[in-house]
């Protein structure tokens, strides 16, 4: 018998040989440009605080009288006791702002993912995924009893190929389920194309919205915006982690879904309720990017202006569509080498390396924000330049 201390020192130094451990820095600050990490001042290139919106003072006001009002926790579970008047005001906020009949609002956009899905998956069923989906997908599918497929990335002559495969088989459902904006490369899934083959194929459709919160869309209201697909997407997933700089996830659509997702979902049934803050915090969220669209055009001039620099210097941003700018290096070690250089140069973005992506295709991921200035952005690049030429990356 193993004992428990010895698998664990194993397990910790197999890791740490790999160089797959993760070393997790400290931050010292509130996520905005100018942050402190490790003791150090830093310029924040990895924060998915798309809008800023973590540090905004409508938003911390609303999470502070909150607390006031309703107390640091909300005492139970949504479906017994911990269903505050703010958790419903948000719902309807969700809802109004995707264009949605209802939403049900999650701790998580993971816990939204991990619940729905093994809900909505049954025997008999099938669950067709995009290759590159998110892990809480991937977790929310395995815990379900459908058979599972998957499609090349963003390609629809391979969905449609899985979906004519699938015909012959008469399954009682078929769920077609994609990330909205894909983490790693910052592209956008062809949700139109999607949607015109579930139609076809009379599939369910289930879009994760993480990364296109608060990016795509109307004041940054979502991919299904972007697409104009309203009323076309059965479930419209997404995480105000990210874009709207709180916590918390949801999934929105019509009444019955959100009825039937409340009634079934484990992590929402069985885990306590989102504190008063958060929630109120989330709501002040929406409601910033509905009345200050400034925000979102200084997010995506930042972004358009980012990309062009480092793409002058001569680096791979990859295919992004996106605020998510990776910068593609190529070995890990190049990658790791990368980061701890800017870091000591007073920028802290991170590698992403094999087997996070292809091997050979190592990146600092860089994020852009509406929070950041030109003067910082400049730096940025500068830098970038720098230690690209340092490294021999660029020539
Ligand atoms: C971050 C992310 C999640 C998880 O959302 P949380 O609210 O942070 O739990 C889910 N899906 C995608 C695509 C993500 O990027």
């Amino acid at each position: 018998m193993q004992k428990p201390v010895d698998f664990f020192r194993k397990e910790v130094n197999e890791l740490k040989a790999s160089g797959l451990n993760w070393n997790l820095r400290e931050l010292q600050s509130a996520s905005t440009p100018n942050c402190m990490v490790d003791g150090k001042k830093a310029l924040m290139l990895c924060s998915n605080n798309y809008l800023g919106l973590s540090d905004h003072p409508k938003v911390k006001a609303a999470a502070i009288a909150a607390v006031k009002k309703y107390g640091a926790g909300s005492g139970s579970v949504r479906a017994i006791a911990g269903s505050m008047k703010l958790h419903f005001e948000l719902e309807d906020t969700i809802a109004s702002f995707k264009k949605n009949e209802s939403a049900l609002y999650y701790q998580t956009g993971f816990a939204a993912n991990a619940g729905f899905l093994p809900a909505f998956l049954r025997e008999g069923d099938l669950v067709i995924s995009d290759e590159l989906n998110h892990g809480s997908i991937i977790d929310g599918v395995r815990l379900g009893k459908a058979e599972k497929a998957v499609f090349p990335h963003a390609n629809m002559d391979g969905l449609r190929k899985v979906l004519e495969e699938a015909e012959t088989k008469n399954y009682r459902k078929t769920l077609i389920v994609t990330d909205g904006v894909f983490s790693m490369d910052g592209d956008i899934a062809p949700l139109d194309g999607i949607q015109k083959l579930a139609s076809e194929f009379g599939a369910f459709t289930y879009v994760d919205d993480a990364h296109g919160d608060g990016v795509l869309g109307k004041n940054g209201s979502g991919i299904v915006n972007h697409f104009n697909l309203h009323g076309k997407i059965d479930v419209d997933m997404g995480t105000f982690s990210k874009g709207f700089g709180v916590v918390g996830g949801y999934v929105s659509g019509n009444q019955d879904m959100t009825e039937f997702a409340f009634n079934k979902s484990r992590t929402w049934l069985l885990s306590g309720s989102a504190p008063p803050a958060t929630a109120a915090a989330c709501m002040a969220a929406i409601k910033v990017c509905q009345k200050e669209p400034q925000l979102f055009k200084n997010l995506w001039d930042n972004t358009h202006y980012f990309k062009k620099k480092l793409k002058e210097a001569g680096f791979n941003t990859g295919k992004s569509q996106t605020p998510i700018t990776p910068v593609i290096l190529g070995e890990n070690e190049v990658a790791r080498a990368f980061s701890q250089k800017l870091f000591e140069n007073g920028i802290f973005a991170l590698p992403i390396v094999f087997p996070m992506v292809p091997k050979g295709t190592a990146r600092i991921r860089t994020m852009m924000t509406a929070a950041h200035t030109r003067k910082q952005l400049d730096f940025a690049a500068e830098t970038f330049e720098k230690i690209g030429k340092e490294l021999k990356v660029l020539h």
